[in-house]
């Protein structure tokens, strides 16, 4: 089959790779000049990474593997721990931080030339009876026989085919970072999250000398001035390390993500075009789940499509299969619950509970939103 995926981010790579091993022809138009080197690191978890290797592109080696979890109050007090092993020991796969340019990289290692087509900004999409048709900002025409948007949170695709308003701003904001810090945790395969009423302050070692840091802090954001000066002022009554964190990072190293929310559709597409990650269901990053959803649908888009004969069916029932998985971790990731202090019934659970049922709770919760954890024929 001939395919056109919108956009060269994580979901459409991880899809590029998938469908080309299985011998589709594949083109990738991306809207940027090239492949992305911004946006620090994501926290890829077991699904993500099982989703990868068996889309044909293991992660093993990237980034900072990250054993232990720990949620601490801003006076230092830890109130719980998840032991990430658990996940390994039970999946298969473990937990790691990984920049996302090397993610990325990764993903395109092993697509031939000229798959990837950077500077091609897609403006329309028509869906005719059996070729789709994409239009580019050169004018330019192209068509296949199926066309998936994984153009992120704003998506010409998704405004094309659903005509919906798109994601819509909840008022948090992530500030953050990928710099060399000068803790201890940096090097470590420890991670923390120390929550307050100023907000979330997240510290989790990348590799290569990198700690990947954020500020999920709610409305109102900072007036005018520096931000650095304003998450310094803000966090100042946060025990360390966060203060030493904030003494390390300058404006030009803070970069500002806008938390969005989308309404996760039942149908994500028409005729033979459909969605893929931020496109069909972008939500916060307060899960840590949105990278591996994207490589979640990419895993369960390239299997449906290796059913011969038409592909529109297939679409229908990848779009209905992911979106049963998604949507209860896009509603847990809205309602921002781990960026605010632990309810009363939160810290006596953290205190009863081991580091290993923790971590059991949440391969529970990723279970539950995962399809290639949960493999069955579709
Ligand atoms: C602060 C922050 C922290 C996060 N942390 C994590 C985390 O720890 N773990 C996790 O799993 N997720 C995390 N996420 C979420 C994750 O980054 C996204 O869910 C993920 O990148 C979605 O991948 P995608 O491929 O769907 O879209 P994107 O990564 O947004 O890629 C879309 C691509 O499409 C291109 N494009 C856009 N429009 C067009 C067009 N019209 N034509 C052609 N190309 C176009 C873009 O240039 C881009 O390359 C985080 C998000 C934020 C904001």
């Amino acid at each position: 089959m001939e395919v056109i995926i919108v956009g060269a981010g994580i979901g459409g790579l991880a899809l590029a790779a998938g469908l080309s091993a299985d011998g589709h022809d594949v083109r990738v138009l991306e809207r940027a000049p090239s492949l992305r080197t911004d946006g620090a690191a994501v926290t890829v978890y077991s699904n993500g990474a099982a989703a990868a290797a068996g889309l044909g592109v293991p992660l093993d080696g990237l980034g900072r593997v990250i054993e232990t979890l720990d949620f601490c109050s801003p006076h230092g007090r830890r109130f719980a721990r998840a032991d990430l092993r658990v996940l390994r020991r039970r999946t298969g796969f473990g937990v790691a931080t990984v920049p996302r340019a090397d993610l990325l990289r990764r993903l395109a290692a092993g697509l031939r030339p000229g798959v990837v087509r950077p500077g091609r900004e897609v403006v329309g999409v028509t869906a005719g009876p059996d070729r789709v048709a994409v239009t580019d900002a050169r004018g330019d025409r192209h068509t296949a026989d199926v066309v998936v948007g994984a153009d992120g949170y704003r998506s010409a695709v998704r405004g094309a085919v659903l005509g919906d308003a798109g994601a819509a701003r909840n008022g948090w904001v992530s500030w953050q970072g990928l710099t060399a810090v000068p803790l201890e945790l940096t090097s470590g395969s420890r991670a923390m999250c120390v929550v307050g009423q100023a907000g979330l302050c997240g510290l989790m070692p990348a590799g290569a000398g990198l700690l990947q840091w954020w500020f999920d802090v709610p409305p109102p954001g900072p007036g005018t001035g520096p931000v650095d000066e304003w998450l310094r002022e803000r966090f100042a009554g946060y025990a360390e390390p966060v203060g030493t964190l904030l003494t390390s990072v300058s404006a030009a190293d803070i970069g500002r993500c806008p938390h969005v929310v989308h309404r996760v559709p039942a149908r994500w597409g028409t005729g033979a075009v459909t969605l893929l990650g931020d496109a069909a269901h972008a939500f916060p990053p307060s899960q840590a789940q949105g990278a591996n959803q994207a490589l979640e649908d990419a895993w369960t888009l390239r299997r449906v499509l290796r059913t011969p004969g038409d592909p529109v069916p297939a679409l229908r029932r990848y779009e209905r299969a992911r979106t049963r998985r998604v949507r209860p971790i896009a509603r847990l990731a809205a309602r921002e619950v781990t960026n605010r202090p632990p309810s009363a019934v939160g810290r006596l659970a953290g205190r009863v509970l081991s580091p290993g049922m923790v971590a059991r709770l949440q391969l529970a919760m990723i279970r539950r939103c995962s399809s290639v954890l949960n493999e069955k024929p579709l």
